[in-house]
């Protein structure tokens, strides 16, 4: 059990002091069912971890691998409280976690990244100005909940600005970018009704709008013990505001790579951090770096790690929760990882039933990770390809060309 105080902000994540060394043999619980929560489970039990998963729906993807599943809501005190004494310490793979969940949860076992860093990121305001205040540069904003504080926001960024919901935004959901100062006011009337800014007196966030060339993400794991370990930084290209690519190594300078890992060292050392947080940036053409947005879990452009690093970001998460040591990160090989969303399966799999999608047929190797779910929804994340080979603009050219991604 945490002897923790629990505050508004949440539970705190243990201290140095506080930490219990998590052996394997020991159930691992997950609140949450997804994929994230699937491929932390694999990896941990390869390290002999047990697991037992939270989540509404039964059969879910991370219940496929793991040894029990609790089938209830998230907030549901008695699912909570099963959930719990089945597990000998709970981490979570989703943000929208309530504090009150986890203070639940607290009573009855050992949650040691406690829950103040999803209180945290749960809002865009409340992150941003908490990596502010760890000392990095941050997407310069303003809170906005009137008209006025739309035009004054306009007045200090200029426009094109970008506006967003502080609560509930997603791959690209719950945004958007006013160009022109005839579409001020009607924009922020449609947008203020449409988000939850009237109905639940949220303010909206309005941020400046950046011109970035590329956009890159850091993931960054720290143990209870306060040691920390990066991840190679990765490339990141969306399409339709869905991740598409993660292309490691990055390309960028050098100069670039160390500012990234510095930054997000920093964000992890200042939150206290216990596990992962994966730090989204935007480079800009004169080499600045901005971050734009935390997620404090394994991320989607981690997915890369699986096969090209010798811990991948589930094991390291894996380490970092049970105050294990932090594994080695190097890079084994160059990678790209593809995302696969339902639409792209029907020609993947006729591919890869012919057995065209060989290593002998393109001087790089396909390893394929797919979700367990049923149904194949467009937009919806079924899986990733990682692409391991020596030649980058090979590997990003065949998936350009193919057929799988068309749309
Ligand atoms: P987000 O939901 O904050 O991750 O934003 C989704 C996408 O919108 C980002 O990946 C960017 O491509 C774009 N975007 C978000 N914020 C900004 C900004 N301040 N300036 C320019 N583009 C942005």
């Amino acid at each position: 059990m945490n002897n923790l105080n629990f505050n508004q902000t949440g539970l705190p994540p243990v201290t140095k002091e506080q930490a219990k060394v998590i052996m394997p043999g020991s159930t691992i619980g997950i609140l949450g069912g997804g994929q994230l929560g699937r491929m932390t489970a694999i990896a941990g039990k390869n390290m002999g971890y047990r697991f037992v998963t939270l989540e509404p729906t039964a059969d879910c993807p991370c219940a496929q691998v793991a040894d029990g599943q609790v089938v209830g809501a998230y907030n549901d005190p008695e699912a909570l409280a099963e959930f719990a004494k089945r597990s000998d310490v709970v981490t979570y793979e989703f943000e929208n976690v309530q504090s009150e969940a986890a203070a639940q949860l607290a009573a009855y076992t050992y949650v040691p990244q406690g829950s103040e860093l999803l209180y945290t990121t749960q809002h865009r305001l409340r992150e941003k100005r908490a990596v502010q205040n760890a000392g990095v540069p941050v997407t310069p904003f303003q809170a906005v909940s009137t008209l006025e504080d739309l035009k004054n926001a306009i007045e200090v960024f200029g426009l094109p600005i970008v506006l967003k919901t502080t609560t509930g935004g997603y791959d690209g959901k719950g945004q958007v970018i006013i160009r022109q100062s005839s579409q001020i006011e009607e924009t922020f009337a449609q947008f203020a009704t449409a988000s939850r800014m009237v109905a639940e007196k949220e303010p909206l966030i309005a941020e400046k709008f950046i011109p970035f060339e590329h956009e890159l993400s850091v993931i960054v794991a720290r143990n209870p013990n306060g040691d920390t370990r990066t991840f190679p930084i990765s490339r990141n290209i969306h399409q339709h505001h869905i991740l598409h690519l993660s292309i490691v190594p990055s390309g960028f300078s050098a100069d670039v790579e160390e500012r990234a890992k510095q930054i997000a060292i920093k964000i992890a050392d200042a939150l206290q951090l216990v596990g992962l947080v994966a730090v989204e940036l935007f480079l800009t053409a004169d080499g600045s770096l901005y971050v734009n947005e935390l997620a404090p879990r394994p991320h989607n452009s981690g997915h890369y790690t699986q096969d090209a690093c010798v811990t991948s970001q589930f094991e390291q998460h894996v380490r970092a929760v049970c105050n294990l040591p932090l594994g080695d990160s190097t890079l084994l090989s160059p990678v790209v990882m593809v995302n696969l969303l339902g639409q792209h399966l029907p020609k993947l799999f006729d591919h890869w039933a012919k057995g065209e999608l060989s290593d002998d047929n393109f001087g790089f190797a396909f390893k394929l990770h797919l979700y367990g779910k049923e149904e194949a929804k467009h937009g919806r994340k079924m899986g990733h390809l990682n692409l391991i080979g020596n030649d980058l603009d090979k590997m990003i050219q065949w998936i350009t060309s193919s057929d799988i991604w068309e749309e």
